[in-house]
């Protein structure tokens, strides 16, 4: 691969900067650095680099990306979404390995350079999404990375036969064990949450649960999850998704639930829910320490029409519904679409450092709070060193 020189670029917190990037890593930043014979030299005068993005929660296996607009018609609570779910893709029978690959094309293009999905694993659609997304991922590994969570999305306990599809999805490669509601869909947290934690003990998977439930019930199944962290010693390698106890209980409450977070070291996920639904506070959660960390979930699907997998916008959507207006707080923002995704997935040469892998977004921008405000369409993207998308639009091949 030749050499890639990008002149003129502002790194994310540092001085404008010529950036060198060899063999599918940052090899030098540094002012008027010179260019090696036969490279490309890019011209990114007025725009900012940042790493790629990194949408560490999504559901691509079910999205309706790139077939005809469906107009939304799921009820208003989660069981609602879940049986008209269940009932539309059986009706439209789409393939999640097609379907996930027309997302990526939409994903490459936004700068997302890695994604944790979680993927439907239960008795009526058994491992075929896993299956699945594992069959895209094989053939872009190139383009993107991806680490999968197996999702029980119609519950656990509810379902019998689920747990022994969560411990088949382990051993055939999923990366993560989810969970989902353990008290508001299975009226069993106990059942539920011994039974993941033990999957992902026997197998060395992470932990990533879905928690909708409110007020005492979720705060409860969070004090349960961090009990069974610290009994598996599995400190670092789970995550709550959504949480949103933590917008809803009362300060000495939330207080007791941060310690347990920070002495578990649980990553906290939130998508900047719509709505008028309570949502972790952002800011407090920062500044305590604990791990935060964001994604679009479901994108263009049953659930919503909105999303669409820009994590720039994410990073608004975070800063807008937290009511942050100071570069500090959107940068918070942006740090869950990158950095705090980036950790939680374990990608070890992430950033913008000599070193790390290549894996880089120029967009026009002045400073990162100008991205997030305006996320304006990717100047170009690289993955590993390599061009992937250029000006809004990936170059995946047509056929892809
Ligand atoms: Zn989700």
């Amino acid at each position: 691969m030749q050499d890639l020189l990008i002149r003129g670029a502002r790194p994310w917190g540092g001085q404008t900067a010529d950036i060198v990037v060899r063999d599918g890593r940052i090899a030098a930043i540094g002012p008027d650095l010179p260019a090696a014979p036969g490279a490309e030299i890019v011209d990114a005068r007025g725009c900012l680099a940042i790493p790629g993005l990194v949408d560490a929660h999504a559901h691509i296996d079910k999205t309706l990306w790139g077939t005809p607009w469906h107009p939304h018609q799921a009820g208003p609570s989660l069981m609602d979404k879940i049986n008209n779910e269940r009932q539309v893709l059986a009706g439209l029978g789409l393939s999640p390995e097609v379907q996930s690959a027309r997302l990526l094309r939409r994903l490459v293009a936004c700068g997302t350079t890695h994604v944790r999905t979680h993927v439907d694993v239960g008795p009526d659609v058994g491992l075929t999404h896993l299956h699945g997304v594992q069959a895209m991922r094989d053939k872009h590994r190139d383009w993107i990375d991806i680490d999968i969570v197996a999702f029980p999305q119609t519950g656990v306990m509810i379902r019998p036969g689920t747990l022994d599809l969560l411990e088949q999805a382990a051993r055939d490669g999923a990366e993560v064990i989810g969970g989902l509601d353990p008290v508001g869909v299975d009226r069993d947290p106990k059942g539920q949450l011994d039974g993941i934690f033990a999957i992902a003990g026997r197998h060395g998977c992470g932990v990533d649960i879905h928690l909708h439930d409110r007020g005492d019930l979720g705060a409860v199944t969070v004090e349960m999850i961090a009990e069974r962290t610290r009994s598996l010693g599995l400190a670092g390698k789970v995550a709550i998704s959504h949480a949103f106890c933590l917008g809803g209980v009362e300060p000495a409450r939330l207080e007791s639930l941060i310690a347990l977070l920070l002495e578990n070291d649980i990553a906290i996920m939130t998508h900047a829910p719509a709505g008028p639904t309570p949502f972790p506070p952002i800011r407090l959660l920062h500044e305590r320490g604990v791990r935060l960390f964001s994604g679009s979930d479901g994108i263009r699907d049953t659930w919503s029409p909105l999303n669409n997998g820009d994590m720039l916008e994410r990073a608004f959507l975070l800063a807008y519904r937290s009511g942050f207006r100071d570069d500090p707080g959107i940068e918070v923002a942006l740090r869950m679409a990158t950095y705090g995704g980036a950790q939680v997935m374990s990608v070890a040469d992430y950033g913008l450092t000599v070193g790390s892998a290549a894996d880089l977004v120029l967009v026009e921008a002045e400073t990162a709070s100008e991205a997030v405000a305006y996320h304006p369409p990717r100047r170009l993207v690289l993955k590993r060193g390599r061009v992937v998308a250029r000006d809004g639009r990936a170059l995946l091949p047509d056929s892809e």
